[in-house]
């Protein structure tokens, strides 16, 4: 959440802090997953597999790794999805999660604990004390041979994610794990069919930069959840901002409703 904080802060708590909130009597919208969510975890599924078969030696299997990213896909949209104007059906997301995968440059991935350093952390991510009973956690999708840290991200836009890296970043030092040489992401551009597939674009951070946006950001987390757990106040705790792109009942679980009347 780290990255989307900013945007809007009482959507990222509804979001990330859902159940607490629950607790004190407010609802939320049930969202259906997002095509660009579903996209970008079917090609993680590809992506994943290409660096796994360069670290074990093995020739990568495409059509395997495709079946898994496919049905996987298809399960994540079962109860529903938010198409949009890039990807309107499942025929044109399975095409452009191909072409997609094409287009990506496997690495070698770091060893440690005697596995590659593919989305380490298990079913809870890495995880590091972050002061006043918090825990901060996370996955980074890739840790390379070189211990550059990799987040593989796919989307119509290009958008920049510091502090998610950032806090990878953190994650990694403060774990012992590594210390990281380099922090960036590959970025994949869903394209309309109609149109060529660019190639991947490679975004570097300053780890300093990235750590510092990270920390402003936590900090801010963790206050703003103080404020409301000492007041019960929304409009003291968490920021509002209904010029978000986000700001969508398809996007947005408090849209609407009682926890940001403003759009009610
Ligand atoms: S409805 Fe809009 S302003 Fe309200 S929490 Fe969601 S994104 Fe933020």
């Amino acid at each position: 959440m780290l990255s989307s904080y900013a945007d809007c802060p009482r959507r990222a708590a509804a979001k990330q802090f859902r159940k607490l909130f629950a607790a004190d009597g407010y609802e939320f919208r049930q969202l259906a997953p997002s095509v660009g969510s579903a996209a970008g975890t079917a090609l993680h599924v590809i992506t994943g597999e290409m660096n796994r078969a360069v670290w074990n030696g093995e020739q990568f299997r495409l059509d395997d790794a495709l079946q898994m990213a496919f049905q996987g896909f298809s399960e994540g949209i079962a109860e529903g999805c938010e198409w949009d104007a890039t990807t309107p059906n499942t025929n044109t997301a399975e095409y452009q999660i191909r072409r997609m995968a094409a287009v990506y440059k496997p690495r070698m991935p770091l060893t440690i604990d005697g596995a590659p350093a593919i989305e380490i952390g298990g079913e809870y991510g890495i995880r590091a004390n972050a002061g006043d009973g918090w825990t901060l956690s996370g996955h980074p999708d890739l840790i390379g041979a070189d211990a550059a840290v990799d987040d593989t991200k796919s989307g119509v836009v290009l958008r920049p994610h510091q502090p998610q890296l950032g806090g990878y970043s953190l994650l990694l030092r403060s774990n012992n794990l590594v210390r990281p040489t380099r922090i960036g992401l590959t970025f994949i551009q869903r394209i309309a069919k109609t149109k060529p597939q660019k190639p991947p674009v490679i975004v570097e951070y300053s780890i300093p930069e990235a750590e510092r946006y990270a920390m402003g950001v936590i900090k801010r987390i963790k206050s703003d959840m103080a404020t409301y757990k000492e007041t019960g106040d929304l409009e003291q705790s968490f920021l509002v901002n209904p010029c978000s792109m986000m700001c969508s009942p398809k996007f947005c679980p408090a849209h609407g409703t009682d926890f940001c009347p403003i759009t009610k």
